[in-house]
């Protein structure tokens, strides 16, 4: 079955999120473990956990994916703007363990001109310090459009993280199709040899989600800025062929576009009948 979700606001907490996915049409879903722009997360509400767990497994929503603040820089060049990435990486980790098997997204970072090697050798050392023995979420770094000094929108810059983090089993990917499309990727006219290229550099066995996103932007051009899906660059055809590929089609997929709530009910509903059967 095709798992496709979206991402949902978590002020009203993890059992309203499980159930405005399911109006949604959506099993699974995406948050942000806190303010995308950083700032404190709130207090943990067990019972409001429990009952989502209930909920979640009757209803088939595991895994959920929880995104970083945009504002986690870890290779920043302000030393308390790195303290803070990894005290904030620390807690939502230590969050997520009362919710198994979740995946935890974040961008890699902006080297801020310090340049991609030094950039890269502290988000290691980020995850080197966060990262523990036995801990139940898998954390993924997510493929970036290359805009500023982004990191990540090589494959070959990803696989070098994942080289130097000890415990790489905990490490994953989460692909952007937005985000690919814009650092040149083409996925539209070329998905198999993108798919290959992938699988080549960093494993496909890496690949633990995708978020579907249409881009506003042509190919190629850097920008990151989402399109609802079929209204920008990529288009819908290109979106049948990635929820549908087999190297793909049992991950979750997650829209993250301007549709926004309710409209993505809509792009729920037109990717679900663009699955193949089978
Ligand atoms: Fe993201
Ligand atoms: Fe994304
Ligand atoms: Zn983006």
């Amino acid at each position: 079955m095709l798992k496709l979700g979206c991402h949902l606001s978590s002020a009203k907490g993890f059992l309203a999120m499980g159930k405005e996915a399911v109006e949604l049409g959506a099993n699974t879903f995406q948050f942000f473990t806190r303010n995308p722009r950083g700032g404190a997360a709130k207090a943990l509400d067990e019972a409001d956990i429990a009952a989502f767990l209930a909920f979640a497994r009757e209803q088939g929503l595991l895994p959920i994916v929880a995104h970083a603040p945009y504002t986690l820089n870890a290779c920043a060049a302000k030393d308390n703007l790195r303290a803070f990435a990894k005290e904030t990486m620390l807690d939502d980790l230590a969050r997520l363990e009362h919710i198994p098997a979740s995946l935890y997204v974040f961008h890699p970072g902006s080297h801020v001109g310090q340049g991609v090697e030094a950039g890269i050798a502290l988000i290691v050392d980020m995850l080197n310090t966060v990262i523990r023995p036995g801990q139940a979420t898998t954390v993924l770094l997510e493929t970036m459009a290359g805009k500023g000094s982004e990191i990540g929108s090589s494959f070959e810059e990803l696989r070098a993280i994942i080289n130097r983090v000890d415990l790489n089993e905990y490490i994953g990917v989460c692909l952007d199709t937005c985000h690919v499309f814009d650092s040149g990727y083409d996925i539209v006219n070329d998905l198999e040899g993108v798919l290959e290229h992938f699988d080549a550099v960093i494993g496909l066995e890496r690949l633990r989600a995708v978020h579907l996103n249409d881009s506003k932007n042509p190919f190629g051009s850097r920008k990151d800025r989402h399109e609802c899906i079929g209204q920008g660059h990529i288009g819908q055809e290109a979106f049948a062929r990635i929820i549908n590929h087999p190297a793909l089609r049992d991950l979750p997929f997650y829209l993250e576009t301007p549709a926004g709530v309710p409209g993505y009910a809509a792009e729920i509903s037109l990717l679900r009948q663009a699955r193949n059967a089978g």
